[in-house]
């Protein structure tokens, strides 16, 4: 199979040097990329600004703003024909709003009146469904509370196989840990508990997840 996987944060920025962002360090996205190579796939690594290397064997592809990994996720989908082979996980922290503009120079303090205008970013998942429609498509659902629920929403909302959540505010969980704790929530409404495990394990357990539902599906 072909793995399109995005990792990290976006940055949305304000002038050339200050920007809007989140704490995402890329370490779920990069853990996909590696088991998924690991296990015989060919891997697209879609990153934003992260600092980690780049797994061996992967063809990785940096990108900054959520509108440049939209164009780089949908350059990457156009490259596997149908789709029948491949799998998109969606694990990137993509930056939901942008600043409507950024300017060309460095904002001075006394040009700032407070006031941020902020437009929506395109979500990429709903960007990219018809041309991902025969891929296995998973996303991720970092929330602060009743994680199930809003993956449950997000898989129907986003046309998604599954949806891996979590709860952000759990002791070793989330942004930056080793470890996580999630609950794969499937489109049929199926919902899978996992354990507590380091991120690297559970990066197996879903490419073996998303084999499953590309060999499902055959
Ligand atoms: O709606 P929410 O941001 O919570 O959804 C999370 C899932 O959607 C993740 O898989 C994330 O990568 C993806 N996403 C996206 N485009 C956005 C925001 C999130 O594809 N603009």
């Amino acid at each position: 199979m072909r793995f399109i996987v995005t990792a990290g944060p976006t940055r949305e920025f304000i002038d050339p040097v200050r920007f809007l962002s989140n704490p995402s360090t890329g370490r779920m996205g990069f853990a996909v990329a590696r088991a998924a190579r690991t296990a015989g796939h060919e891997v697209t690594l879609v990153a934003g600004p992260v600092a980690l290397p780049t797994p061996r064997g992967v063809e990785r592809v940096d990108v900054v703003s959520a509108r440049d990994m939209l164009e780089s996720v949908r350059a990457a989908l156009k490259t596997v024909g149908t789709g029948a082979d491949a799998c998109l996980v969606m694990t990137a922290a993509v930056a939901d709003w942008r600043p409507e503009r950024c300017a060309g120079q460095k904002l001075k303090k006394r040009e700032m009146d407070g006031v941020l205008r902020l437009v929506p970013n395109p979500d990429i998942l709903k960007s990219v469904r018809h041309l991902a429609r025969h891929c296995v498509r998973i996303g991720f659902a970092a929330e602060t509370g009743a994680p199930v629920a809003e993956a449950v929403r997000k898989c129907c909302e986003k046309g998604l196989d599954m949806t891996v959540a979590n709860d952000v505010t759990e002791r070793g969980c989330g942004f930056g840990t080793l470890t996580n704790r999630v609950t794969v929530v499937f489109a049929d409404g199926t919902v899978r508990p996992l354990p507590m495990m380091t991120k690297a394990a559970l990066a197996r357990r879903i490419v073996a997840l998303a084999v499953e539902a590309h060999n499902g599906r055959r």
